[in-house]
């Protein structure tokens, strides 16, 4: 049975009240660890080693010797490369080629990316004319923003905490990681890799456990906190907003989505099903940036709903281990729950299930695991509760179009604006198209593909502010503008 500790000040350590909760297999439900869970007084702990580690030895770093050090972060992950793939496969359940192959390595990028961008980030300068004919200089200072609480989700944990934890290093804050209940391994393994490279105590803590009374709210009401980033659900960033609102603090948010596929006739056809079926089945459609709602011009739409079915009805249910697996559980029974809960109310609504509805029959101990079908609907009206609402799980509504006005109008009428993805062989239109709809990310002919120096974020109740490459730094620092009179 594995034991996760809180990391706090350069220590691991257990909970001050005693206090423990459990992990299960998302596989199976088997119980496989526990967790210490944070209390007030080690949030508070962590929060004064955060504040302290400020004016301490990281304070007094050269933006170059911060750099070396977040290089050594980023190189131990990768020698230790293998613990991070097997911890994320027990948290999630997903497949290893997913955690080997995108989550890990980009979680261990966000390390080099960042420490690059400080190093190479231009600072602004005017000359102005006063009346005694001497001028001022003005200049800026990019300082950090102090003491920064990060609250992760579960649903990528290393990948989405690290590029939250990379920038605020880079830019000499220090932090305190919230990660999800469901997901502490990764997050505990970094204390590890933070401790081996000598990232100086205080500078990166951990504090397990839930949102609401617990170390999330503990953490997100601390008045010594500087500035809150979060990723998760709208609902759970408007109660930070709230708790932020007290002394009025800084949050940069990553929320839902419900985000919307287009296909045009005229799209590569094959390109186009590959690229819808990853972006609605791909971590088991736990991806914010996925698709749960699919517009496919009329002349190729049965042809399509075809296409996609095929592919949907060939996944490979199994361990992350197995060869040939390629499709794991939900995160959690609850999850599980929720999901199968819009697949009876896509029912109710009168959908045509075109494939999927249910739980799959798996073997052994597997057969308690959350494991969900994937699943695609047709026939619903753009009101209906699985076309509107968030679900997070492995399943899309595709409806036919005609015109381009009425796709953009459909894809826009959410109130979410995280991502869509476009498919069309006409570039005009593709730059068209995307310029319209209102996210924060709009791909054409591709899906999930991240260059870590662009503007990452959300439009609408998807988020607020702007994370990745130079964007980061409006979050992670404060400009400070000197004026030096000649
Ligand atoms: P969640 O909002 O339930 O939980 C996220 C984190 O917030 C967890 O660590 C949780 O413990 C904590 N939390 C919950 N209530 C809190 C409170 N009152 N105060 C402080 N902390 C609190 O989200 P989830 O279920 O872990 O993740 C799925 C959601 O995340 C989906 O809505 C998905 O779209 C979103 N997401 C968005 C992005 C993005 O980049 N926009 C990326 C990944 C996931």
């Amino acid at each position: 049975m594995r034991l996760i500790k809180n990391y706090i000040n350069g220590e691991f350590v257990d909970s001050s009240e005693g206090k423990v909760f459990k992990k299960y297999s998302p596989l199976t439900n088997e119980h496989i660890a526990d967790i210490q869970e944070a209390s007030r007084s080690d949030v508070d702990l962590a929060v004064k080693s955060a504040r302290n580690a400020l004016s301490g030895e990281w304070g007094l770093l050269t933006p170059d010797q911060r750099v070396e050090l977040l290089y050594g972060v980023a190189d131990e992950i990768t020698n230790r490369f293998e613990d991070f793939v097997e911890a994320e496969m027990v948290d999630t359940g997903q497949p290893s080629h997913v955690q080997r192959h995108v989550f890990i390595p980009r979680g261990a990028a966000n390390f080099k990316v960042f420490a690059d961008v400080i190093k190479n980030v231009p600072a602004e300068s005017f000359m102005m004319p006063t009346p005694d004919g001497e001028g001022a200089l003005n200049y800026s200072l990019r300082v950090p923003k102090g003491v920064v609480g990060i609250i992760s989700p579960w649903n990528a944990p290393f990948l989405l905490m690290t590029w939250k934890v990379g920038p605020a290093l880079a830019c000499g804050n220090t932090v305190i990681v919230k990660p999800s209940e469901e997901t502490p391994l990764t997050t505990t393994l970094l204390g590890e890799v933070m401790s081996k490279v000598g990232i100086p105590d205080g500078v990166f803590n951990v504090v397990n456990g839930f949102g609401p009374e617990s170390a999330g709210e503990f953490l997100t009401t601390h008045p010594e906190v500087d500035a809150i980033t979060f990723t998760g659900e709208t609902r759970t960033g408007t109660a930070i907003m709230k708790a932020a609102a007290e002394g009025c603090r800084d949050v940069s948010f990553e929320m839902g989505g419900k985000n919307a596929g287009i296909v045009f006739a005229d799209a590569e056809f094959d390109k186009a099903v590959d690229g819808i079926f990853r972006s609605a089945f791909l971590n088991t459609g736990q991806v914010c940036l996925g698709t749960e709602r699919v517009y496919v011009e009329r002349p190729i739409f049965e042809k399509f709903v075809q296409a996609l079915k095929e592919k949907a009805e060939s996944v490979s249910y199994g361990h992350p281990m197995e060869q040939g697996s390629n499709y794991g559980p939900l995160i959690s029974k609850e999850h599980q729950e929720k999901v199968l809960s819009y697949y009876q109310k896509a029912v109710d609504e009168g959908a045509t299930v075109v494939t999927g509805g249910g739980i799959p029959d798996m073997p052994g101990d597997m057969a308690n695991g959350n494991w969900i079908q994937p699943t695609i609907w047709t026939g619903l009206s753009d009101d209906a509760a699985v076309v509107r609402e968030e679900i997070f799980g492995p399943c899309c509504h595709i409806m036919p179009f005609d015109t381009e006005a009425e796709v953009i109008a459909k894809a826009n009428d959410t109130e979410y604006g995280l991502s869509t993805t476009v498919w069309t062989s006409n570039l005009a239109r593709a730059h068209r198209v995307a310029a319209k709809i209102d996210v924060g990310i709009a791909w054409v002919n591709s899906w999930f593909l991240r260059d870590l120096r662009t503007a990452f974020g959300g439009s609408k109740q998807s988020g607020i502010g702007r994370e990745g490459g130079v964007h980061s730094l409006e979050f992670y620092t404060e400009m400070r503008n000197v004026c030096v009179k000649l």
